[in-house]
């Protein structure tokens, strides 16, 4: 049985072109899946009668199975969603005036480590389906809709979800083949029909796969950066021993003539007496040069067993200004659904399986802190 939640637009089409059918019913069903949230093929009334029961004895629409489902104070509201084998991850729909946006997880955990991050600390367990990751917009799209959510946006006739970041659980990167064709669905006018500049892919910095996602779909690039030094930012982001900044701003520097906006968003997680010192800026100052950007900092949101302490707001500002002083544009993330543990880099959703990811730490130790 296939899910049609796994296909892409052009699988679509390939699926309806195996069944001797024209490539037109692969728009239709897109448009009865992604913009009616349809999870039934019977309901497809303008299919023929003939190729409903076909689908019927072939696919079938598989969402997510929510485990909990939480709403915060300030209006985020959080799924954790069973990803099998007690496995499970988390999309957070985040509602602001002129925008309703939703994280996305894109892996069960993640392989990368980084010293600072919920998710890293858990491990890596596994990648997630297309439908898993494209089930997420799905999903919070049905249920806001249903639950008569409303906003300005809303109103013009538009799905709740106006924006996606790849921001959730995983290094959306190295999950790549069943990324992309997520993406695809994002950005199908018969699917969700999102502009590239309202979809955000965020990377800790895959080099090569950067140059891999401008070529084959280039939406807006965030960059997780955190430091402004090879020595500590190897620390902090362990992938940067394999892919130094040199390389990673020259790919930032690739990717933005085909990227939808004019820059890469540099992410900077500001952590107490680590990478938030004056030394710092200066050294973020020098390296804007090599490459259009964009800062965001993020003020460190702790989670249970965690080392690092988040800069006190003052001297997040004193950063900021620092930046902007320079004439860099810097902006400082709002925290949003901290209450229920949506913020970022504290979605851990749950990893039961993790002894392999343990006993390689074993074996090859890794100095991280
Ligand atoms: N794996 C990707 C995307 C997921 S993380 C990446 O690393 O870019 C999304 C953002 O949250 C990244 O910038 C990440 O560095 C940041 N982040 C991770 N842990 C955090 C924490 N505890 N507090 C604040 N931001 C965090
Ligand atoms: Fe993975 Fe991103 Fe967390 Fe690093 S910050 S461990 S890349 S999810």
């Amino acid at each position: 049985m296939t899910n049609l939640l796994d296909l892409a637009p052009d699988a679509l089409e390939t699926f309806f072109a195996d069944h001797d059918e024209k490539p037109f019913r692969a728009r239709q069903v897109l448009r009865w899946i992604h913009q009616r949230y349809v999870d039934d093929v019977a309901a497809m009334t303008d299919l023929a009668r003939p190729l409903r029961e076909r689908l019927a004895a072939e696919t079938f629409v598989g969402g997510p199975t929510v485990i909990r489902d939480t709403t915060a104070a300030d209006g985020t509201r959080k799924w954790l969603l069973d990803a099998g084998r007690g496995n499970a991850v988390e999309s957070v729909y985040i509602p602001e005036d002129d925008r309703g946006t939703l994280c996305v997880s894109s892996q069960a955990g993640c392989a990368l480590d980084c010293a600072f991050c919920a998710t890293g600390k858990q491990g890596f367990n596994r990648n997630l389906t297309t439908a898993e990751i494209i089930g997420q917009v799905w999903h919070a799209n049905r249920t806001l809709i249903a639950d008569g959510v409303t906003g300005p946006w809303i109103e013009h006739g538009r799905a709740p979800i106006s924006n996606v970041v790849m921001m959730g659980m995983g290094e959306p990167l190295a999950n790549f083949d069943n990324v992309v064709p997520a993406l695809r669905l994002m950005l199908d006018d018969h699917a969700y029909g999102l502009s590239r500049r309202r979809v955000t892919l965020s990377t800790s910095g895959l080099v090569p796969l950067i140059d891999r996602l401008r070529d084959e779909c280039p939406v807006a690039l965030a960059v997780s950066l955190h430091a402004g030094n090879d020595a500590l930012r190897d620390r902090l982001v362990p992938i940067n021993r394999r892919h130094p900044l040199s390389e990673l701003l020259a790919a930032c520097a690739r990717y933005l003539p085909s990227a939808p906006r004019d820059f890469v968003t540099f992410e900077y997680v500001m952590l107490d007496g680590v990478n938030d010192q004056p030394v710092h800026a200066a050294e973020l100052v020098v390296l804007a040069r090599e490459v259009s950007c964009k800062f965001n900092l993020i003020p460190f949101n702790a989670f249970p067993g965690t080392e690092f302490t988040s800069t006190p707001r003052t001297r997040i500002v004193d950063f900021q200004r620092r930046l902007q002083d320079a004439g860099l544009v810097a902006t400082i993330r709002r925290t949003r659904g901290e209450d229920i543990a949506a913020a970022c880099g504290q979605l851990a959703g749950q990893v039961k399986d993790r002894t392999k990811r343990r006993l390689a730490t074993r074996i090859v130790p890794v100095a991280v802190h």
